[in-house]
């Protein structure tokens, strides 16, 4: 059985066999469908399935996709997406039924997952075991328990290129995520192209001695490329632009952006710094604005996550822009101007059309109305935030740091200034828990796990980092709450060892 575990899940008698003479037929005949079917056509035929699949009308058995009035009456009125989904396997027969082309897309993994699990590759020729793949018989009726199934990487501290990143799209698609938090600058690197700052890429992405493949950035059309990518998977690509503070590369492009003037080097070293965005300067402000505008124009998410951690105030307290500035708009002192600009840059991008999304410090000072508060230091910060009516996404670390250990043995590797978190603990999450009051319960959009890359400098390193434990994570997420299976779950995860091994490189746990 499938990871997340569907909503129900009924076994039936027979079987079908998925061979390369089988069709793809459009129930529906529409560009959407259309585009589900040719994703599901490219990752049946992916390795390690390698079946080639042609797309039109069936004279033999098919996986036919159609989306149905019925299901769509059943959706929530006002609800933008909605991702349910039916899946039927029969004796000639596969189909994939769904209100919204985004379901269609969620069946599709569904039925990638189970060819995939009931793979039977010769370890001589390399070729599947009688040409066919033999799926039971099943009836699977399926949706989400959240609408923010996350996973977010950090490509500053360690640069993955545009093939890495759409691999590690593929591994969220495998589990159903359907938000890709993108940290693309920091202390370490600035990685993505902005027109009007042409030295964030010339100067800020590059750190001295990296090797030259952990450096780099993304081109405006890579970025497209990826949301693109994304987009075929119903993922959201939410990128974050870490403000004030985290922006040493950023200081040693412009140094001028600064309290002191500098000169300053793009970090080398990890941890808090305390050179950040002199708030007190203008062509701050100015700098902010068109990196948002450019940001906007090229990312189609909703929210844009505009980082708020881990800012130290001593700069501010002994520059005389910034403490004009404090009182020229009235405030106490130095601690309040995070809140000030981050009050600022959230009204900048409600006038593009779009959410801020913080780091929970912002909750500290005030958190602007409207924004949404990414909970990392523990869920206590997002339980009030969500008391106070503002939309929250659970990422603590004290559960979802996938860069931290996964295990307290041996060589494992992984930070080791925090205590590990075993799959169990991932498992045993739960978003709302803390929370009575319904309304509250409400804000909860869902949970991500954070993927810090100082010590992940590679694809390898980064899958058997996150792997297994987003499987665990996916099921709190997706399925229903209770039952809750700890041993089932172990037991179903065994049974998709094999392929994930032959695609990835997880952790020795699995
Ligand atoms: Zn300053």
């Amino acid at each position: 059985m499938i990871i997340p575990k569907p909503t129900t899940f009924t076994l039936m008698p027979g079987s079908f066999a998925l061979s390369e003479s089988c069709m793809i037929e459009l129930g529906t005949d529409n560009q959407e469908v259309r585009c589900v079917a040719d994703y599901l056509r490219s990752v049946l035929a992916a390795e390690p399935c390698g079946l080639t699949l042609d797309i039109g009308v069936a004279e033999r058995s098919a996986i036919r996709l159609r989306l149905s009035d019925e299901l769509t009456e059943a959706v929530d009125p006002g609800a933008p997406v909605d991702e349910r989904y039916e899946l039927g396997i029969f004796d000639d027969l596969i189909e994939l039924v769904a209100a919204q082309p985004v379901g269609l897309v969620r069946a599709a993994q569904s039925l990638h997952q189970l060819v995939l699990s009931h793979l039977r590759i010769d370890a001589d020729t390399r070729e599947l075991v009688g040409g066919s793949v033999d799926l039971r018989a099943l009836h699977i009726s399926d949706r989400p328990r959240f609408g923010w199934r996350g996973m977010h990487l950090d490509s500053s501290r360690h640069f993955f290129s545009v093939a890495e990143v759409k691999r590690f799209l593929d591994l969220l698609a495998a589990f159903k995520f359907n938000v890709f938090h993108w940290h693309l600058t920091d202390d370490q690197g600035w990685r993505i192209e902005i027109d009007a700052y042409p030295m964030l890429t010339s100067v800020a992405a590059e750190r001295a001695g990296d090797e030259p493949s952990r450096n780099g950035f993304y081109t405006k059309d890579q970025v497209r490329d990826v949301i693109a990518y994304a987009a075929e998977r119903h993922i959201d690509v939410v990128p974050e632009i870490d403000l004030p503070g985290h922006t040493r590369a950023v200081l040693a492009a412009y140094p001028e952006l600064s309290c002191t003037g500098g000169p300053f080097a793009v970090s080398t070293r990890w941890g808090i710094h305390k050179d950040v965005l002199c708030l007190g300067n203008p062509a701050t402000t100015e700098f902010v604005e068109r990196v948002l505008a450019e940001v906007a124009e090229l990312f189609q998410s909703q929210f844009v996550h505009l980082g708020g951690d881990e800012c130290p105030v001593d700069r501010w307290g002994a520059c005389v822009k910034c403490q004009r500035l404090v009182a020229a708009v009235g405030l106490t002192d130095e601690s309040e101007l995070q809140t000030w600009f981050s009050r600022r840059a959230a009204d900048y991008l409600v006038g593009v059309g779009r959410t801020a999304v913080f780091w929970d410090e912002v909750l500290d000072g005030g958190l602007p109305a409207g924004v949404a508060l990414m909970s990392w230091r523990g869920v206590e910060y997002g339980q009030r935030a969500a008391a106070l009516g503002h939309d929250v996404v659970m990422a603590p670390e004290s559960h979802l740091y996938f860069d931290y250990r996964q295990t307290s043995q041996g060589l494992d590797p992984g930070a080791d200034w925090a205590e590990p978190t075993t799959l169990a603990q991932v498992y045993g999450f739960e978003p709302t828990a803390g929370l009575n009051d319904p309304p509250a319960i409400a804000r909860v959009l869902g949970a991500q796990a954070n993927v810090w890359t100082e010590l992940i400098p590679d694809m390898a390193r980064l899958e058997s980092m996150v792997l297994p434990r987003m499987c665990a994570l996916a099921e709190v997420l997706w399925s229903d709450p209770s039952p809750r299976d700890w041993a089932e779950f172990r037991n179903r995860l065994t049974t998709h060892a094999s392929w994930i091994r032959s695609i990835y490189n997880p952790h020795e746990s699995l």
